[in-house]
């Protein structure tokens, strides 16, 4: 059978994959602790849960919705913009996806034309390139690099912007860095876009996992000029705990989200109607839960840093939100004998039962990305693991 170009070029999500490698080795017995998948480890809060039932009961979850999302739930959205950015914007300019994944998706069949080309910076998310190219467009990639805490700065992007650039993304706090833009760097950005009519393409999906005395700045409330030239890409996943509900959300550019509620109207139809209805929910409904889940992460983020840093070889920076680390061990290996990050996390799975993912899938094959959305007792025996097979291979 005939296969397109398209799909056969396509790579596969190395979270995904990594997360189900970890989870066959399960199902044959095995005693595998995965730090793989980007996902809250707690149940979805009850009264989002009971939302989501209720309009399964009442009858309101077995219909089609509108293509952009049930009107209540957009209206949500709009007053979040509010809450949290301080931005207003209209009913028109917001629409729900099934998940941040597929809002990214639908805006980058919605903007690009062959060969234009959307700005990445390095490390970066996995799906990002992928779906660039799904809608005929080139990722250019741009290395934040280790010093400047993976983040890149105007003179990068200035050195590879074309006529063709049509978009920057602008992941902050960052998957798989953990790192936060600050205000200066992300107003030289937006300037920088505004100035050049680049759209940016703010992914801020992880802005309200933030720890310490780390501050999130949306990038769209810098300016006015800024926000008219950014669209928000959000949602329900990681804050509310909700990955499997398939909840996201996007806000900007009237044009820009109309042309993506007709392809939604021809791909999708809608999100599905009882998600939208617990989505509503988590946006207006009490917002206690959040707190409790972001204190977990930070309490679990203060304990495994220093143990992940005392791993012999490891460099790592402390990130600022999201929930992973990010260590390069480009040492560790070397001292175990392996140049391939590949290699070395497969042999850390099969050997040494901890199955985290490969720094490659995100541009950075000398890092490995280590979800600490898990339990404390996991993550401690994980580190004890890792502190094993590193020593045993010396
Ligand atoms: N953006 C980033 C940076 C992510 O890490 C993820 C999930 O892993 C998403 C977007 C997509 O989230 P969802 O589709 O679950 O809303």
């Amino acid at each position: 059978m005939k296969l397109s170009q398209r799909a056969q070029k396509l790579e596969p999500s190395v979270t995904l994959a990594a997360a189900a490698k970890a989870k066959a080795l399960k199902a044959q017995g095995v005693d595998v602790l995965s730090l793989t998948v980007g996902e809250p480890d707690f149940i979805t809060p009850k009264n989002i849960e009971e939302a989501a039932i209720a309009a399964i009961t009442s009858g309101k979850a077995s219909f089609y919705t509108q293509s952009a999302g049930i009107p209540e739930l957009r209206q949500a959205v709009v007053d979040y913009m509010k809450n949290y950015y301080g931005l207003d914007y209209k009913v028109e300019e917001t629409i729900i996806t099934d998940g941040a994944k597929y809002a990214l998706y639908n805006l980058f069949q919605a903007i690009l034309d062959k060969d234009d080309e959307v700005i990445i910076p390095v490390p970066y998310w996995v799906s990002y390139g992928e779906q660039v190219k799904l809608a005929e467009g080139i990722p250019v990639y741009v290395n934040g690099g280790f010093e400047n805490d993976f983040k890149v700065t105007v003179a990068q992007l200035e050195k590879v912007r074309t006529d063709k650039t049509v978009a920057i993304i602008i992941n902050s706090p960052s998957n798989p860095t953990g790192m936060i833009y600050t205000k200066e760097e992300l107003t030289a950005i937006g300037n920088w876009a505004v100035e050049n009519d680049i759209l940016i393409v703010a992914d801020d999906i992880y802005g309200r996992l933030v720890y310490d005395d780390n501050k999130f700045t949306p990038i769209a409330t810098l300016s006015d000029a800024i926000a008219k030239q950014t669209i928000v890409i959000n949602g329900v996943s990681k804050t509310y705990s909700m990955t499997g509900w398939r909840i996201g959300f996007a806000v900007g550019d009237a044009k820009i989200i109309k042309a993506m509620t007709t392809i939604a109207s021809q791909s999708t139809s809608n999100p599905t109607a009882a998600s939208q209805y617990a989505a509503l929910e988590a946006l207006t409904g009490d917002q206690s839960s959040v707190e409790k889940m972001r204190v977990a992460f930070e309490e679990r983020l203060n304990k495994l840093y220093p143990l992940i840093a005392a791993i012999p070889g490891v460099e790592v920076k402390k990130p600022q939100g999201a929930f992973y680390l990010f260590p390069n061990v480009k040492k560790t290996m070397a001292m175990c004998g392996y140049d391939d990050v590949n290699v070395f996390v497969e042999d850390l799975l099969e050997e040494g039962h901890v199955a985290l993912v490969t720094g490659a899938g995100f541009g950075a094959p000398e890092n490995v990305r280590i979800s600490y959305a898990a339990s404390w007792d996991v993550l401690e025996e994980a580190v004890r693991r890792m502190h094993k097979f590193v020593e045993n291979k010396r």
